[in-house]
């Protein structure tokens, strides 16, 4: 080809492909339309429902070019409008989300910029910023510097990480998968039973260690468990703990539970997905002796009340977090040079990925702490608060929970189980503020989860007036 007919053609396409680079003028206004959106949305959340129902329609993607404006008007109805509403604080089902602003900006940034965070010699600042996250959490966890520690999209994909490091670390592999033994509790998130099938511990043998009436894990019965093994020459290999459980909020005697662990050369390890920043409150004392575990999971999408797609996991044993994540290649030689644990992706099956850590530095930068304790402490007095209002309209309530999560069911006379199924599926027809269900002890019972930042003192009136009602409508 000639080189007058390669600069007509390139002429010819640059036409087309240029329209991805819009123009400022074309970008200001989408910005203020963005910034339109954004405050109708958010003034709007106080007056909207927590749940619809309704079916979201016509979002398929068709190559006819449409404006703006248009998506953002079918964005609004088929996706804010659809589902549970995650932003309001009137969702108190399964485990809230939050969102707070300022992690939107930076993930606005962050896109724009696109910066390689995986990759200290790509980008050292964004890969400094994702590194200085994880020695914050090193910092509130009391995790020792030498811990390593690795920002992911959650803690399902922190779990994998970390059970990874447990079992490298163990060398749980061939014959010595069937004779392993992973110690979890009754309550224990499923996720944690998903990893140990997708990292290949599908096999090792699981001990489900029965709960105290707090639904807190017995450490004595896990002690003779543990013995039992042995004496059967079978190879105890990892404990779950978990601080903060997902359907009642207990924490485990993490201090007791370290010691038994410690003594038998067991991988401790601790989900606090959900409960972990509750370290930061005046439930403080109730998280000692998770600075002696060997790998945790902390969830910022859940207690640091940021948008969803943030998680974290910490490892003490570098080598072991390193062992399978760590890899080198001819078209990555000229980053190997770098401290390994510099970058993230050594320590994560992530190469090419979000620059999450901005979500989690700015807030913090902008907010102080403070702010994000009040919000905790709030969350864990709000529950008090409904608790007691419950109790006031004749339901049966949970036991005093160790954070914000508890549960109710009404004593109806006849057919407990059914009616209080009765009673959910009128709250959520209802759906001014969304709450979910589960089976404890074979009760049928309402869970309320109260960890949304907006959650506030009228949501929780709201909720008690909603629940009054609809317990009029079908007793
Ligand atoms: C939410 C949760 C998980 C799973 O985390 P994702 O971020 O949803 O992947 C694990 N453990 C507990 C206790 C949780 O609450």
């Amino acid at each position: 080809m000639q080189t007058e007919q390669i600069i007509q053609q390139l002429d010819e396409l640059n036409k087309l492909s240029s329209k991805l680079d819009i123009p400022e003028t074309e970008r200001t206004e989408m910005l203020h339309e963005v910034s339109n959106y954004a405050n109708t949305f958010i003034n709007d959340l106080s007056t909207v429902k927590g749940f619809s129902s309704k079916e979201p329609k016509q979002l398929a993607i068709e190559n006819n070019p449409k404006t703006f404006q248009n998506l953002l008007q079918l964005y609004q109805t088929e996706v804010a409008e659809t589902g549970i509403n995650a932003a309001s604080g009137t969702h108190l089902g399964y485990i809230p989300g939050g969102g707070v602003f300022t992690a939107a900006l930076a993930d606005f940034i962050a896109a724009v910029t696109n910066p390689f965070a995986s990759v200290y010699y790509a980008s050292p600042g964004a890969a400094t910023i994702e590194n200085e996250a994880i020695n914050w959490l090193k910092k509130v966890f009391s995790f020792p510097e030498t811990a390593v520690g690795n920002l992911t999209s959650g803690g399902s994909v922190s779990t994998l990480i970390a059970f990874t490091a447990a079992r490298d670390k163990h060398q749980i592999k061939n014959d010595l998968i069937k004779k392993s033994v992973v110690y979890l509790s009754e309550q224990v998130h499923h996720s944690t039973q998903k990893a140990l099938r997708i990292i290949g511990l599908e096999d090792v043998v699981i001990r489900y260690v029965p709960l105290d009436e707090y639904h807190r894990m017995k450490t004595n019965a896990l002690e003779q468990l543990i013995k039992k093994d042995v004496e059967q020459n079978l190879n105890p290999f990892m404990i779950v703990a978990t601080a903060g459980t997902t359907d009642t909020g207990a924490i485990d005697p993490l201090n007791d539970i370290a010691q038994i662990a410690h003594q038998h050369n067991i991988w401790f390890h601790v989900d606090a997905a959900y409960g972990g920043f509750f370290i930061l409150t005046s439930k403080k004392e109730m998280f000692n002796g998770i600075e002696k575990a060997d790998t945790m999971i902390i969830d910022p999408h859940k207690s640091l009340f940021l948008p969803y797609g943030l998680g974290a996991v910490l490892i003490k044993d570098k080598t072991a977090a390193l062992h399978s994540n760590q890899y080198t290649a001819n078209y990555m030689q000229d980053a190997v040079m770098d401290e390994l644990v510099q970058n993230p992706s050594n320590l994560s099956p992530e190469l090419t990925k979000h620059f999450r850590g901005l979500r989690m530095w700015l807030p913090l930068q902008i907010h102080g702490i403070e702010p994000f304790i009040a919000c905790l402490e709030e969350k864990l007095l709000l529950v008090k608060y409904f608790r007691i209002k419950l109790m006031e309209l004749g339901f049966c309530v949970g036991p005093e929970p160790d954070l914000s999560i508890s549960y109710f069911w009404y004593p109806f006379k006849k057919n407990s189980n059914e009616k209080n199924k009765q009673l959910m599926q009128a709250i959520h027809n209802d759906g001014s503020v969304f709450l979910s269900s589960s089976i404890i002890n074979q009760q049928f019972v309402i869970r309320i989860a109260i960890l949304a930042f907006r959650t506030k003192k009228q949501t929780i009136d709201k909720a008690l007036a909603m629940i009054e009602k609809c317990l009029k409508e079908i007793e």
